[in-house]
């Protein structure tokens, strides 16, 4: 547990499902007031148990409906963090798509889309969270959620792999640029882990069994041990953090082709 992190207000986008969802919940548990971005209807229900749950465990939180990449629904999240808390202290920047296309196929509609939602979507959720925490001279944490991808080269995903390895690089250059200010930038760089974004592949059991094949540890993440890494990074126990890709991908980064017997 991170006591700092107690009456903290954090956004979080995309934080209906998947990894939004779990650090929702951690980061409730930590007695954080938690602003849920969530992107279309049909995903309020299950915002509002993630309410109830973030409630029961003593913290707060709110939901916002809201889409990454326009700015004025960004601005509109921040606003609503100020109006129902009073604040904000940390921005998570997690909303991101995928979809697997071979790039010679790939339209000029889905690279765009993927890109504005994974990178742009990211940059807007930085620089507004940025220019609020300047102006009240907060020295806040902004986490942006990447992938191994920012560094492992992945056919068929050019767009997606693009988008994390330029989220790599606009956290490092945010880092760098608003560390006289206190204010912190990371990034999260997750491995395979159990959402709705793998839920197609991983229902089959050979595409499943490929994947862990490239997991040194040896199973799928679970997204509880990427919320582990968000509050971390949030606390002030990473005070002294910024710039950082954390890696959390049971060692899929280490070259798993070179394992004992292997290479
Ligand atoms: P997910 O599909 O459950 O979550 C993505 C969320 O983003 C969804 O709630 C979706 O509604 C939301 N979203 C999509 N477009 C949006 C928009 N324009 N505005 C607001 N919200 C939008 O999958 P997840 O695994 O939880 O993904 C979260 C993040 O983690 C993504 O950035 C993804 O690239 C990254 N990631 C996931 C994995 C993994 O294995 N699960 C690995 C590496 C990185």
């Amino acid at each position: 547990m991170y006591p700092s992190l107690e009456g903290k207000v954090v956004v979080i986008t995309g934080g209906s499902t998947g990894l939004g969802k779990a650090m929702a919940e951690r980061f409730g548990k930590e007695k954080a007031k938690v602003v849920i971005n969530y992107y279309s209807e049909d995903q309020m229900k299950e915002v509002k148990g993630i309410i109830e749950t973030i409630e029961n465990a003593g913290g707060r939180a709110t939901g916002i409906q809201g889409d990454v990449t326009k700015e004025e629904d960004i601005k509109r999240m921040i606003s609503h963090a100020m109006e129902t808390f009073g604040s904000m202290d940390v921005m998570v920047n997690n909303a991101g798509i995928e979809n697997e296309v071979p790039s010679e196929d790939l339209t000029l509609e889905d690279w765009n889309k993927v890109i504005s939602t994974n990178l742009t979507g990211q940059f807007l959720g930085c620089r507004e969270a940025i220019d609020y925490m300047l102006e009240h001279k907060i020295k806040g944490s902004v986490i942006n959620m990447s992938s191994v991808h920012q560094e492992i080269p992945w056919p068929h995903f050019v767009h997606y792999a693009a988008s994390k390895g330029g989220v790599k690089l606009m956290t490092e250059t945010l880092a760098l640029e608003f560390a006289p200010h206190g204010i912190r930038v990371n990034c999260i760089a997750p491995g395979a882990i159990d959402t709705p974004i793998n839920a197609e592949k991983f229902s089959d059991p050979e595409l499943k069994k490929g994947v862990i094949e490239l997991i040194p540890m040896g199973y799928i993440g679970k997204p509880e041990e990427i919320a582990a890494c968000a509050v971390w990074l949030a606390s002030s126990e990473a005070s002294y953090v910024t710039g950082l890709t954390l890696f959390a991908d049971g060692g899929m980064t280490q070259y798993p082709g070179f394992q004992a017997g292997k290479g």
